[in-house]
């Protein structure tokens, strides 16, 4: 594949996320472009970019930014060579990476057809299985009736959990734990995967008691060269979407990390995987692990991984789109050798969800915002400043806070010093509810699973 450099990059996101990007870029010498809706006309994220263009007039919020059409006639009339999708809106649809690549524009990721593979969970479940790494018991294909889902049940036992083929954000999966919930559960899964996901297919795994969700940072080139950036264990969830993340994770010793990373390796080699990617696993308490899905993009919790290995993946993103080896001096990893780790790093989602009313996202006027910062604190936001209006339309997502330190222990301390110094008022915030978690003696200790938060209740106090 021969190289195409980039020198104008659009960004088709918002809020932090786009911000990231955009400060990736501007260091690399490219010029950025920002999209914004009519709701972000105010937005902090288009005035960090050298320039930025209103998207999808008279649509809704969330419908602008899946505005294709929109999107791809803004990149041509502006001479755009790139552009990078984020997480989340188009970051997962093949259709859009295929326009781009039909409109001779680079989409900043792998290809549609991996998007697509890896968009189905099924799908994904069985290139796991064919390279040759551990899988939760699943059904092998989605299912249609309730008897497959008695055989199932049948076959493997309770508790079982229902996902949809096309899920995501820990969105439309149900436990079931007898028999009599199978239907019901069923039913309403079909029904909010439809709503959800455009998709009502469903399908069912073992659902295992308190694992650690442990997930592996992959970067490939379009060479074949492709490598690991160690693991985030991401196991403090709510509602299956995680709240804190921890990179490396305090539950594994050499040989389980080198054998996790390992299969995360094999499966993405075998995809002939090329850009960022995550291959999510869950770790049971006597040291099995299995793979549950792979995210083919940036993910949030990049940071931890960035501070932990010296890595600005974004930027590799983006050199990798070029069409540069991860040998090459742009991206500087001859080797997996050459990816050390070093130290400790944990970030918060601080968000605007109240944790004294069930986590009901705020919206509002900020009257007060104060940031925390100092040595070896890394904030990833821009929303968020005194006077700023924070909307109901968007993720409720503020600020990104990243620890970095030696030990574990220095970075949680470095975590709640920060949290403590941060002062937001005119939103409710979940400020409160993270100091709680980040000076819990189980989280201090590494013992915790995706139950923690669920069986905590002292959290919410
Ligand atoms: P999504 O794509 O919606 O994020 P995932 O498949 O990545 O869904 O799962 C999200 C979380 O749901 C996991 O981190 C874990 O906490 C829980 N989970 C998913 N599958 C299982 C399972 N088979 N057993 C136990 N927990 C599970």
């Amino acid at each position: 594949m021969h190289k195409r450099k980039i020198n104008r990059l659009l960004v088709a996101n918002r809020g932090e996320i786009a911000i990231r990007i955009f400060r990736a870029a501007t260091e690399l010498g490219i010029r950025t472009i920002a999209i914004y809706s009519e709701q972000d006309n105010v937005s902090i994220h288009r005035f960090k970019a050298d320039e930025s263009y209103l998207v999808g007039a008279g649509k809704g919020p969330i419908e602008a930014y899946l505005d294709i059409d929109s999107i791809i006639e803004i990149a041509k009339r502006n001479d755009v060579d790139a552009i990078h999708p984020g997480y989340g809106f188009l970051a997962e649809n093949a259709e859009f990476a295929r326009r781009c690549e039909q409109e001779g524009i680079i989409f900043i990721g792998p290809s549609p057809e991996l998007i697509e593979a890896f968009g189905d969970k099924v799908e994904a479940r069985r290139m796991a299985i064919n390279a040759g790494i551990p899988v939760i018991p699943g059904t092998p294909e989605p299912i249609e009736t309730m008897q497959d889902a008695l055989l199932f049940a049948k076959e493997h036992g309770y508790p079982i959990i229902i996902k949809g083929v096309s899920g995501g954000g820990g969105r439309g999966m149900r436990i079931v734990r007898s028999q009599d919930e199978l239907q019901e559960a069923l039913d309403r899964a079909r029904s909010e995967a439809r709503s959800s996901f455009g998709n009502a297919k469903v399908y069912l795994e073992r659902y295992l008691e308190k694992p650690k969700h442990i997930e592996v940072q992959i970067l490939g080139d379009s060479h074949g060269n492709i490598v690991h950036l160690y693991e985030r264990d991401c196991s403090v969830q709510r509602r299956h979407q995680k709240v804190v993340e921890v990179a490396p994770s305090l539950a594994l010793d050499d040989e389980l990390r080198e054998a996790i990373c390992q299969a995360a390796l094999k499966l993405m080699r075998q995809a002939g995987y090329s850009n960022a990617g995550t291959v999510e696993f869950l770790l049971t308490p006597d040291r099995q692990f299995y793979f549950i899905e792979v995210n083919p993009r940036i993910q949030v919790e990049h940071t931890i991984t960035e501070l932990i290995t010296g890595i600005d993946i974004v930027q590799a993103q983006i050199r990798i789109a070029e069409g540069h080896a991860l040998s090459d001096p742009e991206i500087g990893i001859p080797s997996q050798e050459a990816v050390q780790m070093s130290g400790y790093a944990i970030q918060c989602r601080v968000t605007t969800e109240d944790p004294e009313n069930n986590f009901l996202p705020d919206a509002g006027r900020l009257l007060a915002w104060r940031s925390g910062g100092g040595f070896g604190v890394r904030l990833d936001g821009g929303n968020g400043y005194p006077g700023a209006i924070i909307t109901p339309y968007y993720d409720s997502l503020l600020v990104k806070i990243s620890t970095y330190a030696t030990t574990f222990d220095q970075a949680a301390r470095k975590m709640l010093r920060t949290l403590r110094e941060f002062r937001i008022r005119g939103v409710k915030t979940n400020l409160p509810f993270l100091e709680n978690v980040v000076t819990h003696p189980d989280f201090l200790s590494g013992q915790y699973d995706t139950s923690f938060i669920d069986t905590k209740p002292e959290l919410f106090i």
